[in-house]
């Protein structure tokens, strides 16, 4: 009999999981919490990374599709000085593939195709040791058991507890999200100055960073270290747009005027105070129940986290797929998550140091982790 797994949220992680176990043949329901697939607003721009998100994007079968999708163009990178000067604008070379950006939206409605999603599953709590198998219990009231219970769930993830203790930590470092619309006819000078891809300024312990996505939308991210503020939540969107636009042009005074112009034309500001579990986050193993992508390794966003996500689903859904028997099943679990660790721990140790030298009192660092990366 095939064994009844769930898996818990369908971000990156699920959705990869889910897509590649289809293409094996081992449909799954995938449960989630949004109560639609369009509740929220699907967010910015992804680069996904030849060995990591095109590399699971191939185990589902979907890299001709990604290609036809993603922007290669997008890959170009522009640094300014806080006083506007260019400090560096790397082109991507003719047919390079290595990272190109998708809007994170298109990249759910790739993954998403026809798999069987039940929205408004909110899970609330999972108990693995009972009798029948894991127990997950739903917002709703309602209860179901499930011989290997997946939590794609994210930062927040409930499925965690029912195998680690560990909770994600404030960085320090918060962001304030905003977006501008049809940016090629509305605002041709920050057209210009964002590129076909990004641009990011650095100045002391703050940086700004604009990112071009498809449909001449514009996501601009202002980040800077502050303390953990109010409210316990990762995200919080501003009902006050203009006291939150002050505030940002006060902390970000100096900077030159067409990069300040960003958040002058920003519309909706959304609050991220940016958190992460620890370095090298492992637990012992529990049968039935496993975590991967941010409920496993939650990081600071420096360009791995979905990437890593989907990767993980790709490769935890071929496990499944080739293993017969319970007990292969969880030894297959078992192989899956110590890959995992090492990969994330990697990534997160990676991220960790990024995010300091990025946001950090010498904004020289910043530069020079560019100069590192960049080919
Ligand atoms: C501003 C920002 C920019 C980023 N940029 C990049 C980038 O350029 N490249 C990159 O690789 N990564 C990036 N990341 C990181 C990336 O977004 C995450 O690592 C990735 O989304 C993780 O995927 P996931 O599937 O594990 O979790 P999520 O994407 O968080 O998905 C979890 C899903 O589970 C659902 N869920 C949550 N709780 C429950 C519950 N109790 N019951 C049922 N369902 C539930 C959620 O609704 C959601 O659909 C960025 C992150 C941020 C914040």
């Amino acid at each position: 009999m095939r064994p009844r797994i769930a898996v818990i949220g369908s971000g990156p992680a699920g959705l990869g999981l889910a897509r590649v176990l289809h293409r094996h043949g081992h449909p799954v329901t995938v449960l989630e919490r949004d109560s639609a697939r369009d509740a929220r607003p699907a967010g910015g721009t992804l680069d996904l990374h030849e060995g990591l998100g095109q590399l699971a994007l191939e185990k589902a079968g979907l890299l001709a599709e990604f290609r036809a999708l993603s922007r290669p163009e997008g890959q170009a990178m522009r640094i300014l000085d806080v006083d506007g000067t260019v400090l560096r604008d790397w082109q991507p070379r003719p047919g390079d593939l290595a990272n190109p950006e998708i809007d994170r939206g298109q990249l759910r409605d790739l993954l998403l195709g026809n798999l069987d999603v039940q929205w408004g599953r909110g899970v609330t709590e999972v108990v693995p040791a009972s009798r029948d198998g894991v127990l997950v219990h739903f917002a709703d009231g309602r209860q179901e058991t499930f011989d290997l219970v997946i939590g794609a769930d994210g930062a927040w993830s409930r499925v965690r507890p029912a195998v680690s203790s560990a909770t994600p930590r404030y960085t320090g470092v918060t962001l304030v999200e905003t977006s501008l619309d049809d940016v090629d006819t509305r605002h041709p000078d920050l057209a210009r100055l964002v590129g076909d891809g990004s641009v990011a300024v650095y100045g002391v312990n703050r940086a700004l960073v604009a990112q071009r996505n498809s449909g001449g939308h514009v996501k601009v991210y202002a980040q800077f270290r502050a303390g953990q503020g109010q409210g316990q939540g990762p995200a919080d969107t501003d009902a006050d747009t203009e006291a939150v636009r002050s505030r940002l042009l006060a902390l970000f005074d100096g900077w030159a005027a067409p990069v300040l112009d960003l958040i002058r034309h920003g519309t909706a500001f959304v609050h991220r105070r940016l958190y992460a579990l620890p370095v090298s986050h492992t637990w012992a193993h529990v049968p039935g129940v496993t975590l991967l992508g941010d409920a496993a390794h939650l990081m600071p966003p420096l360009g791995a986290g979905a990437n890593l996500a989907m990767l993980d689903g790709a490769e935890l859904a071929e496990s499944i797929a080739a293993a017969s028997g319970p007990g292969e099943l969880d030894e297959a679990v078992r192989a899956f998550e110590e890959q995992m660790w090492a990969r994330a721990g990697r990534w997160a140790e990676i991220t960790t140091a990024g995010l300091e030298r990025l946001v950090s009192p010498d904004p020289s660092a910043a530069l020079a982790l560019f100069d590192e990366v960049q080919p």
